[in-house]
């Protein structure tokens, strides 16, 4: 993974960049979408390998997930603004295996799963692969996670936010 840090930030991005209500539920949904994904390393404490479908980086990184759960979402939070919760939802969840596709360690993400077991990886993985486990993320490597993220996640984002808020403020 990034760290839950980078995939939240990019989330709540997408939810202000598309939802132009700005609704909190929606935002909040999304930066819990971007981060479910990783519930995936309870896996390995059920001794399933990795590699395996429903190990880490496979089946809750698929675009297939990524649809069900999106879709399940919006039926559960919005009866009007479907439309609208979908495409975050659905951004916000396949966000979190785009960026674990450009990290520089573990192994690739399943996005084609069930079709296809294959692990992918994008040509640019300069974002530093984050730490599993609390204790390990304060020390030189999750240093180095967070500079990698700052610099491939952060900063864009917040270029993306400024556009939003000059996008909000000319359009009233
Ligand atoms: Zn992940």
């Amino acid at each position: 993974m990034a760290s839950l840090f980078g995939h939240g930030i990019l989330a709540f991005t997408i939810s202000k960049v598309i939802d132009k209500q700005d609704l909190k539920i929606l935002m909040i949904l999304a930066i819990v979408s971007s981060i479910i994904p990783d519930a995936d390393v309870l896996a390995f404490s059920f001794g399933i390998p990795y590699e395996h479908m429903f190990g880490h980086r496979g089946f809750t990184h698929s675009i297939v997930f990524a649809l069900l759960w999106s879709t399940l979402l919006t039926f559960i939070f919005s009866k009007t603004k479907r439309l609208v919760f979908f495409s975050v939802l659905f951004l916000a969840t396949v966000s979190h295996g785009i960026l674990d596709a450009m990290t520089s360690g573990g192994k690739g993400v399943g996005f084609l799963i069930p079709f296809s077991d294959d692990r992918y990886f994008f040509h640019f993985r300069g974002i530093k692969v984050s730490p599993i486990g609390i204790e390990k993320f304060f020390s030189e490597w999750g240093k180095q996670v967070l500079i990698s993220e700052f610099k491939y996640i952060v900063i864009p984002c917040f270029l993306v936010l400024f556009l939003v808020f000059l996008r909000n403020k000319y359009r009233k």
